[in-house]
């Protein structure tokens, strides 16, 4: 039988030990770093964008955290690992969008000060346009103005003046957002959880399960050792595993896609610390074909990254599944970097990862409590935008859970009561 770890068994052991934090150990039971005090409790599930930074910020609310994860923070198969993610406050019309990108801008400063340590490179990002018109940079202008933040489009002639190393000869214009860039994406996971555990919480690398439910409330959680800790709050933020989690509620909610990244070498005299990581971040948005690429040159050495989201991207089991390139994926994404970078014609691929999104049917995200249970929330649903969000997110959630604010409607369960049709948005 499972072994059940209770407040009172903590409060029992605490009058004999009088210690705190109480440190729990024992070959059965994992060891648990629980703060046993009149403080509220929760336990998060998940080290990602999500899990990581609201485990953080429900800690700054006073709780006593439990953060768990199965890989570790940022690990090789977690849609937050890898090196970096592009940073941009333009979501069209969607201004809780963009008060979200702007808060964590703020935010990702404040933090990286008290990591010590650099997550955000304000590189700028320009998005190169064969329309005439781009509507969802059109849309964002207003919010851009009315939050004084530049916004700028640039013609051919002054692109190639501006970034002699793009070509320009199919573009209409480009859209050059100088706020925007890149932030270290498993990098920062792994800062959150040391900061997490500098500031008083715990973090434990293990799998963790719902356990037994029972008048609208979850009773607890199972560990992978087969003890079970239970809290007063529990967050799930177990990004392109919450289906698994949750079958009943998500399955059928959540769609998990296969999302190959590659970096490629550029050529010595464009190395990464001469011209290369002049460049900013870039993303190609030609609506016509559905065809959308974006990269990140030149950071940390480790090459010149372009992702390449294919319009029919595959199921993918985040478990299980291999993470290789196929010969002819990296020739083609190969050809739409050197059509747009002529100086990266024959660059070879140094590294490949194959990633996944994890979709809601409309792209928004999930961060609402669990219809059926008032202590539990789920947090995901990020499919390829919500790292540069992630502070942001996890600010709010832990407002939401702390019941300071409502849930944003577009973040709600209550959207999904019409339908759940998968159809393909432009984020
Ligand atoms: C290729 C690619 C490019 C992207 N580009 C951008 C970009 O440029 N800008 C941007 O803003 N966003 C981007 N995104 C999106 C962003 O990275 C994701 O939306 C975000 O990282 C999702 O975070 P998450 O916390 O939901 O999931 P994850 O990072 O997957 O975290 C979930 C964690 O839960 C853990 N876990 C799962 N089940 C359990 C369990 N039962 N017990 C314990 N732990 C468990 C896992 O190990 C994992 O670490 C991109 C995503 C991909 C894949």
């Amino acid at each position: 039988m499972a072994n059940r770890i209770t407040r009172r068994d903590l409060l029992k052991q605490a009058s004999t030990l009088a210690l705190t934090p109480l440190a729990i150990n024992s070959e059965k039971w994992t060891t648990i770093n629980y703060n046993y005090g009149s403080k509220p409790s929760a336990v998060v599930v998940g080290a990602g964008a999500f899990g990581g930074w609201t485990a953080l910020y429900l800690l700054r609310e006073g709780y006593d955290v439990t953060l768990f994860d199965t890989w570790g923070p940022g690990n090789a198969r977690a849609s937050s690992g890898g090196e970096t993610r592009l940073v941009r406050s333009m979501y069209g019309d969607k201004r809780v969008y963009l008060d979200l990108a702007r808060r964590a801008l703020t935010l990702w400063k404040e933090n990286e000060a008290q990591f010590d340590q650099q997550l955000f490179y304000p590189t700028g990002l320009l998005i190169f346009c064969q329309m005439e018109h781009y509507d969802y940079a059109e849309q964002a202008r207003p919010l851009y103005e009315e939050a004084q933040m530049p916004l700028e489009w640039l013609a051919p002639d002054e692109i190639a003046r501006r970034f002699p190393l793009v070509r320009t000869d199919d573009l209409h214009h480009a859209v050059y957002d100088p706020s925007a860039g890149f932030v270290l994406a498993r990098e920062a996971c792994t800062q959150v959880v040391k900061q997490l555990t500098r500031e008083g919480g715990t973090f434990q690398q293990t799998q963790v399960l719902p356990g037994d439910t029972q008048s609208e409330q979850l009773n607890g959680v199972s560990l992978a050792d087969g003890s079970t800790i239970t809290a007063d709050r529990y967050v799930f933020a177990n990004g392109p595993w919450l289906g698994e989690a949750f079958p009943e509620l998500l399955q059928d909610k959540l769609r998990v896609t296969r999302q190959p990244v590659y970096m490629f070498g550029s050529p010595s005299q464009f190395s990464a610390t001469s011209k290369e990581s002049q460049l900013p971040t870039w993303m190609n948005r030609d609506l016509a074909n559905q065809e959308r690429h974006y990269g990140v040159p030149g950071n940390d050495y480790r090459g010149f990254k372009i992702g390449y989201a294919p319009a029919d991207a595959k199921p993918f089991d985040p478990t299980n599944d291999h993470r290789l390139v196929q010969p002819e994926e990296v020739e083609q994404t190969r050809a739409l970097l050197a059509y747009r970078f002529p100086f990266m014609k024959d660059a070879p691929l140094l590294e490949s990862r194959v990633c996944q999104h994890t979709d809601t049917f409309d792209k928004h995200f999930i961060m609402d409590r669990h219809p059926d249970l008032q202590n539990t929330w789920i947090l995901g649903g990020g499919a390829g935008h919500a790292f540069k969000h992630a502070p942001a997110l996890g600010e709010l959630a832990a407002q939401l859970i702390t019941d300071q604010k409502d849930v944003p409607s577009l973040f709600s369960f209550q959207r999904f009561s019409s339908t759940n049709g998968f159809t393909r948005q432009h984020h």
